[in-house]
């Protein structure tokens, strides 16, 4: 969120510099699985599915132009999602319907041909070399330690790298936003929600879409890496992985995909969501604080709704018409 903040503010003409407390587009943003989308979107609240139908929309150009900017590709890929038993079939149907959601129904259960995928770890990379190119700072190894605010503005961020001042101030720090932004967080409610991942080499894709049952997902890189996620854990901020979930999730995806039995994991991770009520994040300016902001909070669908996310804090920022109602983003 901060790297796609700052490359949208660098478009149109800000100086932006970015604090980063340890590597940029490490944490969660690169520990995910890159789904586009809700996972199953008709068991979402409206609130949370406008945002992320709309970063669906922007994601093909908002990619298409990272990789022709920086010939990084971020693997941006429509390949669609089967969704398996159980699900409330009538509901996902009429959903899509009214929403003009590509569906189709399958004997085994219903694929949604315009999910799309990216590949995290690329998009993090086309990201930062975008930011960079644009002419954004990003400062790594330098934690934000303390937000030093008075008369009705923040004065200056004291930091691990010394004070930082500027004109205006965004918080972008995931997980970690509400301890960042202690006193001042008010009813921000982000908090982490740990996720693990499973990870296996084939030589060539073993499935042509991503395949969901419940919380279970299988995504198939276009190089033969098959992720498989995740769990939804409230464990602090400990970002260990554990063999229990490793198990759970192995017996799970080789329940779908009976080849994994038997195959190494060759990697096995686990990421800190930014965790909040209802998936609803919050996107906007400090009620108080004048030149303090906000782009946090998208707890399990941060990668799906960061241009649209990015667009409202702009379009808040600058004063112009948003695309849509946002009062329930708002800092309150
Ligand atoms: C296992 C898993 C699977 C997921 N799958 C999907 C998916 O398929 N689709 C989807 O859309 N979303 C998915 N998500 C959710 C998505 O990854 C997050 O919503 C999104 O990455 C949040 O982005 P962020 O920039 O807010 O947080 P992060 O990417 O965590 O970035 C926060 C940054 O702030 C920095 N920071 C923290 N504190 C400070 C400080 N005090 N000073 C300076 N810097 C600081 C951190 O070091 C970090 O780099 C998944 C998440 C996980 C964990």
């Amino acid at each position: 969120m901060g790297l796609a903040t700052a490359a949208g503010l660098l478009r149109q003409g800000a100086a932006v510099t970015v604090l980063e407390r340890a590597a940029s587009g490490r944490e969660s943003s690169w520990a995910g699985g890159g789904i586009l989308s809700p996972l199953c979107p008709w068991d979402y609240p409206e609130e949370v599915n406008r945002l992320a139908l709309r970063g669906m929309r922007l994601f093909g150009d908002f990619a298409g132009e990272l990789q022709h900017a920086t010939g990084i590709d971020p693997e941006y890929r429509r390949c669609g999602m089967l969704v398996l038993p159980p699900f409330d079939r009538d509901r996902a149907r009429q959903w899509c319907t009214a929403h003009g959601f590509g569906a189709e129904v399958r004997s085994e259960g219903l694929f949604l041909p315009d999910i799309a995928q990216v590949r995290n770890p690329r998009l993090m990379q086309a990201l930062r070399a975008r930011v960079e190119q644009l002419g954004g700072r990003i400062v790594e190894g330098c934690a934000v330690d303390r937000i030093v605010a008075e008369a009705g503005r923040v004065g200056h961020l004291a930091t691990a790298q010394g004070d930082f001042s500027a004109t205006a101030y965004i918080v972008t720090a995931g997980a970690w936003s509400r301890v960042l932004l202690g006193e001042h967080a008010l009813q921000a409610d982000i908090k982490p929600i740990r996720g693990q991942m499973l990870l296996f080499k084939f030589d060539a894709p073993p499935l042509p879409h991503i395949v969901l049952q419940k919380d279970l997902y299988l995504i198939p890189r276009r190089d033969g890496h098959l992720l498989v996620g995740s769990t939804l854990e409230d464990a602090g901020f400990d970002k260990s992985t554990t063999g229990e979930a490793r198990a759970m999730l192995l017996q799970r995806a080789i329940a779908l995909l009976p080849v994994l039995r038997g195959m190494p994991v060759i990697q096995h991770w686990a990421g800190l969501r930014p965790g909040s009520p209802g998936n609803i994040p919050t996107i906007g300016r400090h009620p108080q604080l004048s030149n303090l902001y906000i782009n946090s909070g998208h707890f399990r669908y941060g990668v799906t709704m960061s241009p649209a996310s990015v667009e409202v804090l702009l379009n808040a920022i600058n004063g112009t018409p948003q695309p849509f109602d946002v009062s329930p983003y708002l800092w309150r």
